[in-house]
Protein backbone atom coordinates (compact mmCIF):
# COMPACT_ATOMS: atom_id res chain seq x y z
CA UNK A 1 0.00 0.00 0.00
CA UNK A 2 1.44 3.37 -0.45
CA UNK A 3 1.65 6.01 1.54
CA UNK A 4 -0.68 8.93 1.35
CA UNK A 5 1.15 11.73 2.40
CA UNK A 6 4.44 11.61 0.22
CA UNK A 7 3.92 14.30 -3.01
CA UNK A 8 4.33 11.83 -5.60
CA UNK A 9 1.00 10.14 -4.08
CA UNK A 10 -1.15 13.25 -3.46
CA UNK A 11 -4.56 13.53 -5.05
CA UNK A 12 -4.99 17.23 -6.38
CA UNK A 13 -8.31 18.00 -8.14
CA UNK A 14 -7.84 19.90 -11.48
CA UNK A 15 -9.35 22.99 -11.90
CA UNK A 16 -13.46 23.65 -11.60
CA UNK A 17 -13.27 25.87 -15.01
CA UNK A 18 -11.19 22.39 -16.86
CA UNK A 19 -13.63 19.81 -15.40
CA UNK A 20 -16.71 22.21 -16.66
CA UNK A 21 -14.98 22.08 -20.24
CA UNK A 22 -15.24 18.42 -20.12
CA UNK A 23 -18.51 17.69 -19.12
CA UNK A 24 -19.74 21.04 -21.50
CA UNK A 25 -18.02 19.65 -24.40
CA UNK A 26 -19.38 16.21 -24.26
CA UNK A 27 -22.18 15.14 -26.93
CA UNK A 28 -25.02 12.33 -26.88
CA UNK A 29 -22.55 10.45 -29.00
CA UNK A 30 -20.46 10.31 -26.32
CA UNK A 31 -23.09 9.45 -23.92
CA UNK A 32 -23.70 6.65 -25.59
CA UNK A 33 -20.07 5.31 -25.93
CA UNK A 34 -20.04 5.85 -22.28
CA UNK A 35 -22.87 3.57 -21.93
CA UNK A 36 -21.52 1.16 -24.08
CA UNK A 37 -18.06 0.71 -22.61
CA UNK A 38 -17.29 -2.06 -19.99
CA UNK A 39 -14.58 -0.22 -17.88
CA UNK A 40 -15.35 3.83 -18.54
CA UNK A 41 -12.70 6.42 -18.64
CA UNK A 42 -12.77 9.76 -16.92
CA UNK A 43 -14.23 11.37 -20.12
CA UNK A 44 -17.05 8.69 -20.07
CA UNK A 45 -17.84 9.62 -16.47
CA UNK A 46 -17.86 13.48 -17.59
CA UNK A 47 -19.89 12.73 -20.55
CA UNK A 48 -23.11 10.84 -18.18
CA UNK A 49 -22.93 13.96 -16.09
CA UNK A 50 -22.71 16.25 -19.39
CA UNK A 51 -26.14 18.31 -20.27
CA UNK A 52 -26.35 16.21 -23.11
CA UNK A 53 -27.24 13.40 -20.90
CA UNK A 54 -29.70 15.25 -19.02
CA UNK A 55 -32.48 13.80 -21.97
CA UNK A 56 -31.03 10.90 -22.04
CA UNK A 57 -31.77 10.14 -18.05
CA UNK A 58 -34.20 7.18 -18.31
CA UNK A 59 -31.02 5.44 -20.36
CA UNK A 60 -29.17 6.01 -17.75
CA UNK A 61 -31.41 4.85 -14.83
CA UNK A 62 -31.74 2.06 -17.34
CA UNK A 63 -28.07 0.40 -17.03
CA UNK A 64 -27.54 2.16 -13.61
CA UNK A 65 -30.41 -0.46 -12.44
CA UNK A 66 -28.99 -3.25 -14.28
CA UNK A 67 -25.59 -2.92 -12.65
CA UNK A 68 -26.81 -2.28 -9.43
CA UNK A 69 -28.62 -5.36 -9.39
CA UNK A 70 -25.69 -7.31 -10.88
CA UNK A 71 -23.45 -6.16 -8.03
CA UNK A 72 -25.62 -5.86 -5.40
CA UNK A 73 -28.80 -7.74 -5.80
CA UNK A 74 -32.04 -6.90 -4.33
CA UNK A 75 -30.50 -5.68 -1.32
CA UNK A 76 -30.75 -2.00 0.28
CA UNK A 77 -28.71 -1.87 3.32
CA UNK A 78 -30.16 0.13 5.97
CA UNK A 79 -28.03 2.38 9.00
CA UNK A 80 -28.96 5.50 11.43
CA UNK A 81 -26.76 8.15 12.30
CA UNK A 82 -26.64 8.76 16.33
CA UNK A 83 -25.02 12.18 16.99
CA UNK A 84 -22.93 12.55 19.48
CA UNK A 85 -23.01 16.47 20.04
CA UNK A 86 -23.48 19.85 18.26
CA UNK A 87 -20.54 21.37 19.74
CA UNK A 88 -18.06 22.97 16.67
CA UNK A 89 -15.27 25.04 16.71
CA UNK A 90 -15.44 25.79 12.99
CA UNK A 91 -18.02 28.36 11.14
CA UNK A 92 -19.18 26.99 8.17
CA UNK A 93 -22.02 29.02 6.34
CA UNK A 94 -24.11 26.25 5.39
CA UNK A 95 -24.45 24.50 8.58
CA UNK A 96 -26.47 24.74 11.95
CA UNK A 97 -23.61 23.72 14.35
CA UNK A 98 -21.39 26.50 12.91
CA UNK A 99 -20.04 28.03 15.88
CA UNK A 100 -21.86 31.31 15.12
CA UNK A 101 -24.96 30.04 15.63
CA UNK A 102 -27.08 30.58 18.90
CA UNK A 103 -28.35 26.86 19.50
CA UNK A 104 -28.77 24.81 22.90
CA UNK A 105 -24.76 22.87 23.12
CA UNK A 106 -24.60 19.41 23.60
CA UNK A 107 -22.49 16.52 24.44
CA UNK A 108 -23.70 13.49 25.24
CA UNK A 109 -21.71 11.49 27.82
CA UNK A 110 -20.64 8.15 27.73
CA UNK A 111 -24.11 6.63 29.66
CA UNK A 112 -26.16 9.11 27.30
CA UNK A 113 -24.49 7.50 24.01
CA UNK A 114 -25.17 4.23 25.55
CA UNK A 115 -28.59 5.05 26.04
CA UNK A 116 -29.16 6.32 22.14
CA UNK A 117 -27.31 3.13 21.04
CA UNK A 118 -29.45 1.24 22.57
CA UNK A 119 -32.30 2.28 21.30
CA UNK A 120 -31.83 2.29 18.01
CA UNK A 121 -29.99 -1.37 18.72
CA UNK A 122 -33.73 -1.95 20.02
CA UNK A 123 -35.35 -0.35 16.79
CA UNK A 124 -33.76 -3.02 14.90
CA UNK A 125 -29.92 -1.59 13.69
CA UNK A 126 -27.24 -3.04 13.59
CA UNK A 127 -25.12 -0.80 11.50
CA UNK A 128 -24.91 2.84 13.11
CA UNK A 129 -23.04 6.17 12.41
CA UNK A 130 -21.47 8.00 15.15
CA UNK A 131 -21.35 11.58 14.17
CA UNK A 132 -20.40 15.10 15.70
CA UNK A 133 -19.89 18.57 14.90
CA UNK A 134 -15.69 19.29 15.15
CA UNK A 135 -14.49 19.99 18.81
CA UNK A 136 -11.08 18.32 18.74
CA UNK A 137 -10.64 19.03 22.72
CA UNK A 138 -14.40 18.05 23.80
CA UNK A 139 -14.61 15.68 21.36
CA UNK A 140 -11.20 13.97 20.83
CA UNK A 141 -10.42 10.54 20.30
CA UNK A 142 -10.28 9.54 24.15
CA UNK A 143 -13.92 9.91 23.51
CA UNK A 144 -14.23 8.37 20.56
CA UNK A 145 -12.36 5.36 21.37
CA UNK A 146 -14.48 4.84 25.05
CA UNK A 147 -17.79 5.00 23.07
CA UNK A 148 -17.28 2.31 20.32
CA UNK A 149 -15.30 -0.29 23.16
CA UNK A 150 -19.19 0.52 24.74
CA UNK A 151 -20.72 -0.62 21.76
CA UNK A 152 -18.56 -2.49 19.65
CA UNK A 153 -20.21 -5.70 20.57
CA UNK A 154 -23.42 -4.55 20.23
CA UNK A 155 -23.61 -3.71 16.77
CA UNK A 156 -22.56 -5.72 13.15
CA UNK A 157 -21.08 -2.30 12.07
CA UNK A 158 -19.56 1.07 14.02
CA UNK A 159 -18.72 4.18 11.10
CA UNK A 160 -17.98 7.69 12.54
CA UNK A 161 -18.32 11.06 10.69
CA UNK A 162 -16.35 13.25 13.26
CA UNK A 163 -13.47 15.46 12.53
CA UNK A 164 -10.31 14.89 9.98
CA UNK A 165 -7.85 13.03 12.36
CA UNK A 166 -4.38 11.52 11.72
CA UNK A 167 -3.41 8.49 10.39
CA UNK A 168 -2.41 7.11 13.83
CA UNK A 169 -5.68 7.86 15.38
CA UNK A 170 -7.59 6.14 13.22
CA UNK A 171 -5.73 3.42 13.58
CA UNK A 172 -6.38 3.61 17.27
CA UNK A 173 -10.23 3.83 16.67
CA UNK A 174 -10.47 0.82 14.35
CA UNK A 175 -8.21 -1.61 17.13
CA UNK A 176 -11.48 -0.27 19.69
CA UNK A 177 -14.01 -1.37 16.77
CA UNK A 178 -15.06 1.59 14.35
CA UNK A 179 -14.71 0.12 11.34
CA UNK A 180 -15.78 2.97 8.57
CA UNK A 181 -15.37 6.25 8.39
CA UNK A 182 -16.96 8.77 6.31
CA UNK A 183 -15.66 12.47 5.49
CA UNK A 184 -17.36 14.63 3.01
CA UNK A 185 -15.07 17.37 1.34
CA UNK A 186 -18.38 19.38 1.06
CA UNK A 187 -17.28 20.85 -2.33
CA UNK A 188 -14.19 20.43 -4.89
CA UNK A 189 -14.19 23.80 -5.69
CA UNK A 190 -11.34 25.18 -3.59
CA UNK A 191 -12.78 29.05 -4.06
CA UNK A 192 -15.71 27.91 -3.16
CA UNK A 193 -14.28 25.97 -0.28
CA UNK A 194 -12.28 28.95 0.82
CA UNK A 195 -15.29 31.14 0.68
CA UNK A 196 -17.83 29.14 2.86
CA UNK A 197 -15.64 27.74 5.13
CA UNK A 198 -15.06 31.28 7.42
CA UNK A 199 -12.94 29.76 10.46
CA UNK A 200 -11.45 26.94 12.39
CA UNK A 201 -9.32 24.12 11.08
CA UNK A 202 -11.54 23.07 8.74
CA UNK A 203 -10.08 25.73 6.57
CA UNK A 204 -7.31 23.65 5.36
CA UNK A 205 -8.76 22.73 2.06
CA UNK A 206 -5.84 20.02 1.80
CA UNK A 207 -5.56 18.16 4.92
CA UNK A 208 -9.45 17.49 4.60
CA UNK A 209 -8.67 16.63 1.10
CA UNK A 210 -6.09 13.54 2.37
CA UNK A 211 -8.28 12.32 5.43
CA UNK A 212 -10.00 9.74 3.30
CA UNK A 213 -6.18 8.73 2.18
CA UNK A 214 -5.28 8.34 6.35
CA UNK A 215 -8.41 7.01 7.23
CA UNK A 216 -7.69 3.89 4.37
CA UNK A 217 -3.84 3.81 5.11
CA UNK A 218 -4.99 3.39 8.82
CA UNK A 219 -6.47 0.10 7.95
CA UNK A 220 -9.95 1.39 8.14
CA UNK A 221 -12.73 -1.77 6.14
CA UNK A 222 -14.33 1.26 4.55
CA UNK A 223 -14.25 4.78 3.57
CA UNK A 224 -17.33 7.07 2.46
CA UNK A 225 -16.76 10.63 0.40
CA UNK A 226 -19.05 13.20 -0.90
CA UNK A 227 -19.67 16.42 -1.57
CA UNK A 228 -22.92 18.57 -0.18
CA UNK A 229 -24.29 19.85 -3.52
CA UNK A 230 -25.82 23.22 -3.75
CA UNK A 231 -22.33 24.81 -3.09
CA UNK A 232 -20.92 24.91 -6.75
CA UNK A 233 -21.41 23.47 -9.57
CA UNK A 234 -23.01 19.62 -9.38
CA UNK A 235 -21.48 18.40 -13.01
CA UNK A 236 -17.92 19.21 -11.66
CA UNK A 237 -18.25 17.93 -8.25
CA UNK A 238 -19.42 14.78 -9.27
CA UNK A 239 -16.58 14.46 -11.79
CA UNK A 240 -14.31 15.49 -8.86
CA UNK A 241 -15.46 12.50 -6.82
CA UNK A 242 -15.34 10.51 -9.88
CA UNK A 243 -11.22 11.14 -9.65
CA UNK A 244 -11.11 11.27 -6.46
CA UNK A 245 -12.61 7.63 -6.27
CA UNK A 246 -10.57 6.34 -8.75
CA UNK A 247 -7.68 7.58 -7.27
CA UNK A 248 -8.42 6.12 -3.77
CA UNK A 249 -9.74 2.56 -5.21
CA UNK A 250 -5.68 2.69 -7.10
CA UNK A 251 -4.05 3.50 -3.82
CA UNK A 252 -6.28 1.30 -1.53
CA UNK A 253 -7.55 -1.54 -3.47
CA UNK A 254 -8.10 -3.57 -0.35
CA UNK A 255 -10.43 -0.66 0.99
CA UNK A 256 -14.63 -0.32 0.46
CA UNK A 257 -16.02 2.74 -0.60
CA UNK A 258 -18.93 4.37 -0.70
CA UNK A 259 -20.41 8.16 -2.33
CA UNK A 260 -23.11 9.92 -0.45
CA UNK A 261 -24.91 12.96 -1.76
CA UNK A 262 -26.50 15.08 0.64
CA UNK A 263 -28.54 18.43 -0.88
CA UNK A 264 -28.65 21.39 1.47
CA UNK A 265 -30.80 20.96 3.64
CA UNK A 266 -32.87 23.59 5.65
CA UNK A 267 -30.62 24.44 9.29
CA UNK A 268 -30.07 27.18 12.12
CA UNK A 269 -28.42 30.18 10.53
CA UNK A 270 -29.68 31.70 6.82
CA UNK A 271 -27.72 30.05 4.27
CA UNK A 272 -29.46 30.02 0.82
CA UNK A 273 -27.71 27.02 -1.61
CA UNK A 274 -25.26 28.97 -3.80
CA UNK A 275 -26.53 26.39 -6.87
CA UNK A 276 -29.72 24.95 -6.94
CA UNK A 277 -29.24 21.21 -7.45
CA UNK A 278 -32.75 19.53 -8.51
CA UNK A 279 -34.26 15.85 -8.04
CA UNK A 280 -33.34 15.21 -11.78
CA UNK A 281 -29.60 16.43 -10.87
CA UNK A 282 -29.30 14.45 -8.08
CA UNK A 283 -30.49 10.89 -10.33
CA UNK A 284 -27.80 12.09 -12.86
CA UNK A 285 -25.03 12.56 -10.58
CA UNK A 286 -26.06 8.85 -8.90
CA UNK A 287 -26.35 6.97 -12.21
CA UNK A 288 -23.48 8.33 -13.79
CA UNK A 289 -21.18 7.33 -10.73
CA UNK A 290 -22.89 3.93 -10.28
CA UNK A 291 -21.61 3.31 -14.08
CA UNK A 292 -18.38 4.65 -13.39
CA UNK A 293 -18.12 2.67 -10.74
CA UNK A 294 -20.23 -0.75 -10.09
CA UNK A 295 -18.57 -1.28 -7.01
CA UNK A 296 -19.01 1.59 -5.13
CA UNK A 297 -21.58 1.78 -2.44
CA UNK A 298 -23.99 4.39 -2.87
CA UNK A 299 -25.18 6.67 0.13
CA UNK A 300 -29.00 8.08 0.10
CA UNK A 301 -29.89 9.83 3.36
CA UNK A 302 -33.03 11.14 5.02
CA UNK A 303 -32.31 14.34 4.02
CA UNK A 304 -34.23 13.39 0.52
CA UNK A 305 -37.84 12.98 0.79
CA UNK A 306 -39.57 9.44 1.25
CA UNK A 307 -41.42 9.89 -2.35
CA UNK A 308 -38.09 10.00 -4.01
CA UNK A 309 -36.12 7.58 -1.57
CA UNK A 310 -39.04 4.91 -2.76
CA UNK A 311 -38.44 6.20 -5.87
CA UNK A 312 -34.61 5.48 -6.42
CA UNK A 313 -34.67 1.99 -4.88
CA UNK A 314 -32.65 -0.69 -7.14
CA UNK A 315 -31.83 2.29 -9.14
CA UNK A 316 -28.26 2.96 -7.95
CA UNK A 317 -27.81 4.01 -3.77
CA UNK A 318 -27.29 0.22 -2.14
CA UNK A 319 -27.70 2.23 1.54
CA UNK A 320 -30.58 3.95 3.44
CA UNK A 321 -30.49 5.76 6.73
CA UNK A 322 -33.55 5.50 8.51
CA UNK A 323 -35.55 6.90 11.20
CA UNK A 324 -32.88 9.38 11.76
CA UNK A 325 -32.63 12.78 14.02
CA UNK A 326 -29.63 14.94 13.62
CA UNK A 327 -30.04 16.19 17.23
CA UNK A 328 -27.75 14.99 20.16
CA UNK A 329 -30.07 13.23 22.75
CA UNK A 330 -32.68 13.06 19.98
CA UNK A 331 -33.56 9.80 19.89
CA UNK A 332 -34.63 10.04 24.08
CA UNK A 333 -36.26 12.94 23.63
CA UNK A 334 -38.76 11.07 20.75
CA UNK A 335 -39.01 8.67 23.39
CA UNK A 336 -39.64 10.88 26.25
CA UNK A 337 -41.79 13.98 24.53
CA UNK A 338 -42.80 13.21 21.17
CA UNK A 339 -41.21 15.08 17.84
CA UNK A 340 -39.65 17.84 18.52
CA UNK A 341 -35.79 18.18 18.51
CA UNK A 342 -33.79 21.09 20.06
CA UNK A 343 -30.32 21.74 18.13
CA UNK A 344 -30.78 19.97 15.01
CA UNK A 345 -27.73 19.98 12.29
CA UNK A 346 -30.42 20.13 9.54
CA UNK A 347 -33.77 19.18 8.68
CA UNK A 348 -34.76 15.78 7.54
CA UNK A 349 -36.73 15.03 4.73
CA UNK A 350 -37.86 11.24 5.43
CA UNK A 351 -39.08 10.96 9.07
CA UNK A 352 -40.15 7.60 8.74
CA UNK A 353 -39.45 4.60 11.20
CA UNK A 354 -37.22 1.95 10.58
CA UNK A 355 -40.19 -0.40 10.30
CA UNK A 356 -41.84 2.33 7.45
CA UNK A 357 -38.82 2.07 5.64
CA UNK A 358 -38.00 -1.60 5.67
CA UNK A 359 -41.53 -2.12 4.70
CA UNK A 360 -41.92 0.21 1.74
CA UNK A 361 -37.94 -1.54 0.57
CA UNK A 362 -40.07 -4.91 0.63
CA UNK A 363 -43.13 -3.44 -0.90
CA UNK A 364 -40.49 -2.57 -3.69
CA UNK A 365 -39.40 -6.34 -3.92
CA UNK A 366 -36.11 -5.61 -2.28
CA UNK A 367 -35.06 -6.67 1.08
CA UNK A 368 -33.25 -4.65 3.71
CA UNK A 369 -30.42 -5.58 5.43
CA UNK A 370 -29.40 -4.23 8.81
CA UNK A 371 -26.50 -6.31 9.09
CA UNK A 372 -23.83 -7.66 5.90
CA UNK A 373 -20.71 -7.74 8.33
CA UNK A 374 -20.01 -9.10 11.17
CA UNK A 375 -16.36 -7.89 13.52
CA UNK A 376 -15.11 -11.69 13.47
CA UNK A 377 -14.68 -11.06 10.08
CA UNK A 378 -12.09 -9.20 10.93
CA UNK A 379 -10.54 -11.51 12.68
CA UNK A 380 -11.28 -14.20 10.03
CA UNK A 381 -8.78 -11.84 7.85
CA UNK A 382 -6.42 -11.12 9.91
CA UNK A 383 -5.66 -14.86 10.16
CA UNK A 384 -2.79 -16.85 8.09
CA UNK A 385 -5.22 -18.32 4.66
CA UNK A 386 -5.75 -22.20 6.09
CA UNK A 387 -3.39 -24.10 3.83
CA UNK A 388 -4.83 -26.44 1.42
CA UNK A 389 -4.33 -30.28 1.90
CA UNK A 390 -2.39 -31.94 -0.51
CA UNK A 391 -4.25 -34.11 -2.91
S1 LIG B 1 -20.25 21.32 8.77
FE1 LIG B 1 -19.23 20.22 10.39
S2 LIG B 1 -17.44 21.47 10.83
FE2 LIG B 1 -18.84 22.79 9.71
S3 LIG B 1 -20.05 23.83 11.30
FE3 LIG B 1 -21.16 21.98 10.71
S4 LIG B 1 -20.54 20.45 12.17
FE4 LIG B 1 -19.05 22.12 12.27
Amino acid sequence: MTAPSSPQTRFTVPDFATLKGLVSQATVDDVQAALRREHLRIEDLAALLSPAAETMLPLLAAESRRITTLRFGRTTQIYAPLYLSNLCTNRCAYCGFSADNRIARRKLSLEEAEAEAEILRKRGFQHILLVSGEAPAALGVDYLEAIALRLRDRFAALSIEVQPLNTEEYARLFAAGITAVAVYQETYDRRVYDKVHLSGRKCDYDYRLETPARAAAAGMREVGIGALLGLADWRCEGLALGLHLAWLRKHFWKTNFTVSFPRLRPAAGSFEPLVHVTEAHLSQLIFALRIFDPDVGLILSTREEERYRDGMLGLGPTRYSAGSCTAPGGYSQDEEKGDHHDGEQFSVGDHRSIGEVCAAIRRKGFDPVCKDWDREFQHLEDQEPVPVPAE
